[in-house]
């Protein structure tokens, strides 16, 4: 009973504040042809992201992790026509469908996939800092690493967004601490709170209620 009402609200929100058109439709089919695994953010977070990116005045926005296209197509179109999206992409395969993905949906104008491991791609963005939000769902052991990259490329007002920083309760306690991603993504959570440049809350968003982001926004240096 419980589940079916909060099934129904779920589909209710979706239609009304975050209803996917034919290119998002298209990006999920391409995810399931290529054979790549349904991980990507619902509806209701890409919208959340397209309403964090106007909170922030999003002119340059970099992701971690992009599987197929489907988060950088919500992201990518809270930009105005100058804006510039870059997203990290370990995968290469993964990388040429995120591209076909940005095409059809006519972003490519100012989307942009990095093929390689952010770890080797972060730091060449120096140059572009800062990015007014970053949004982080990559490899979950690298987490607090991205958070250190994510503050030293952003500025005062900037936001950060990570993805699956509940999963369960898991990345919420120290008994996270015997599984790498669990652990990375709770250590994570502690950065957040204890960043003296932070202000951050993590918040339920799948239908379930067992995993959402963590929304961190960076405050002035005192
Ligand atoms: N943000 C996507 C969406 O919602 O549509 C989903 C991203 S999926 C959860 C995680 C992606 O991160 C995968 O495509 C994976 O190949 C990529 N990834 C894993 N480790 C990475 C790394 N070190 N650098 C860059 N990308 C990485």
């Amino acid at each position: 009973q419980q589940a079916r009402i909060r099934h129904e609200v779920e589909e209710n929100l979706v239609q009304l504040f975050a209803p996917e058109d034919e290119a998002l439709r298209t990006t999920i089919t391409a995810t399931k042809e290529a054979g790549l695994p349904a991980i990507h953010i619902n509806p209701l977070q890409g919208k959340l992201l397209q309403v964090l990116a106007a909170a922030c005045n999003a002119q340059k926005i970099l992701e971690i992790g992009s599987l197929a296209g489907y988060s950088g197509i919500w992201l990518a179109r809270a930009l105005p026509p100058t804006g510039r999206l870059i997203t990290l992409e370990v995968s290469p395969a993964h990388a040429e469908v995120v591209q076909r993905s940005f095409e059809q949906a006519g972003v490519a104008d100012r989307a942009e996939v990095r093929v390689g491991s952010a770890h080797e791609s972060l730091p060449q963005l120096v140059d572009q800092a800062p990015f007014d939000l970053v949004f982080i769902d990559a490899d979950k052991p690298s987490y607090p690493h991205y958070l250190d990259w994510a503050i030293r490329l952003s500025r005062p007002g900037s936001i950060i967004v990570a993805d699956n920083c509940i999963r369960a309760g898991q990345a919420l306690s120290e008994s996270a601490l015997d599984d790498q991603g669990a652990a990375g993504l709770y250590q994570y959570n502690l950065q957040t709170l204890k960043h003296p440049r932070l202000r951050a809350i993590a918040l339920a968003m799948d239908e379930d209620y067992t995993d959402g982001f963590n929304i961190a926004v960076v405050l002035p240096e005192a």
